[in-house]
């Protein structure tokens, strides 16, 4: 049973239960009060202890790392280590909706429900449907997910969805949906997940740093990962405050990556703002329909609040790759004849990162180095099960004059 207060960062105040936010401009973060201890639950259940939930629920998702022959030597490094989040199975990666959005929708969900909530909405790109689709169907939890029409081929899952699963389309983009989420919430009366405000979400994606630290005995001096919105970079930023606090060595530097031409992270960081401006998206919605990893096309990210993405890349020196559409399926190709699985195209995103960093020599040949495999093997996984495709409720369209709430 893992025992934490909920904090906020900006003025100390402590809270429980499924509190969301302060009324600070500012995250809320667990502080989990032990030491973990790894424990004998199958994937990421073993690292229950720093995560802020009692039970585990009947899923399997969990980081897998590994150190990479192929990749590695095709790319001169020597201690690189790959965090595959995806499915798997012959190196027991069981992420059934192949993406790291498994490792958020399982405590999500587990959390919730010990404190008594009965149904959730999440908005959606995509790929956290998903995985908020499967993890609620195995257990019969209801949720309503709201994903832009466009991206519902996304949203499948293996196995017969259930009556507790209720899918929304919207005519939009990603951010469109988040303001329909917001609007049925309201009206609804129905929780918000919230997204990375959620510790669970975050303390979920985190697992990546945890499991990556025992594997390699100390922690990665780089992490690499693709952003959307930021929440896995932050989760692994955290975990890193929480090992260094119980005296694992190591500091990683945050590496992350986003896809010419829409990178308005990249371009804040690159002028070292904490806004992110409309300058730094010209053309939103025209960008967003040209990159080829699209599921990175959070047009309000958690970048500015306290705790957030910012502070992050500021803590850890971080550091923001932008890469081309060719740039990043080439690394797909790259990574798939050398380590043998398929990877999802915001993955390729970081890979690319990863061999620029290389080629700018901005990362050592000994470093120890830990690419986020942030999904993958939806190719393995469909010759072993047949995916359903869940099919949309109901369509509908953004109201006029809505202004988009911060990302939640
Ligand atoms: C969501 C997602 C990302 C981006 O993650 P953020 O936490 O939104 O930055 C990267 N890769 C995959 C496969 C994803 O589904
Ligand atoms: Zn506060």
């Amino acid at each position: 049973m893992s025992e934490y207060t909920i904090k906020c960062l900006e003025c100390g105040k402590e809270f429980n239960g499924y509190t969301l936010s302060c009324s600070c401009y500012s995250l809320l973060r667990a502080e989990y009060k032990k030491r973990f201890q790894i424990k004998d639950l199958p994937g990421m259940w073993r690292f229950i202890d720093w995560l802020p939930c009692n039970k585990p629920l009947n899923t399997k998702c969990g980081p897998i790392t590994y150190k990479s022959n192929g990749l590695a030597k095709e790319l001169g490094l020597k201690n690189l280590y790959i965090s595959f989040n995806g499915y798997y199975p012959e190196k027991n990666a069981f992420n059934m909706t192949c993406s790291f959005k498994d490792l958020e929708a399982s405590p999500t969900i587990a959390r919730a429900i010990e404190n008594g909530l009965k149904t959730m909405l999440i908005s959606s790109a995509g790929n956290t449907a998903r995985a908020f689709a499967y993890a609620s169907n195995k257990i019969g939890f209801e949720v309503y997910l709201v994903v832009p029409e466009s991206y519902l081929y996304r949203v499948w899952i293996p196995g017969e969805p259930g009556e507790n699963i209720h899918l929304i389309a919207v005519k939009g983009d990603y951010s469109d949906a988040i303001s329909v989420g917001n609007i049925i919430c309201k009206n609804k009366n129905i929780s918000q997940e919230g997204g990375a405000k959620n510790i669970a979400r975050r303390d979920g994606m985190g697992t990546v740093m945890l499991d990556a630290t025992v594997v390699i005995g100390q922690m990665p001096k780089h992490y690499f990962q693709a952003v959307g919105s930021g929440t896995g970079a932050i989760a692994c930023w955290e975990m890193a405050i929480r090992l260094r606090k119980w005296g694992w060595k190591g500091w990683p530097k945050l590496n992350l990556s986003q896809n010419i031409p829409f990178t308005p992270i990249y371009n804040a960081w690159k002028a070292k703002r904490r806004e992110i401006l409309a300058d730094d998206m010209p053309n939103a919605r025209e960008s967003i329909e040209k990159i080829y990893s699209t599921v990175l096309s959070n047009r309000n990210p958690p970048y500015s609040i306290k705790g957030g993405l910012y502070d992050a890349l500021c803590d850890t020196n971080g550091e923001v790759y932008a890469v081309t559409n060719k740039e990043a399926k080439d690394a797909g190709k790259l990574f798939e004849s050398t380590e043998e699985i398929d990877s999802l195209p915001p993955a390729n995103v970081a890979i690319a990162s990863l061999i620029r960093a290389v080629n700018e020599d901005k990362v050592g040949k000994d470093d120890i180095i830990l690419l986020n495999i942030t999904g993958g093997g939806v190719s393995r996984l469909k010759e072993d099960y047949d995916i359903v495709q869940i099919k949309p409720e109901m369509t509908i369209r953004k109201p006029e004059n809505i202004v988009i709430e911060n990302e939640c």
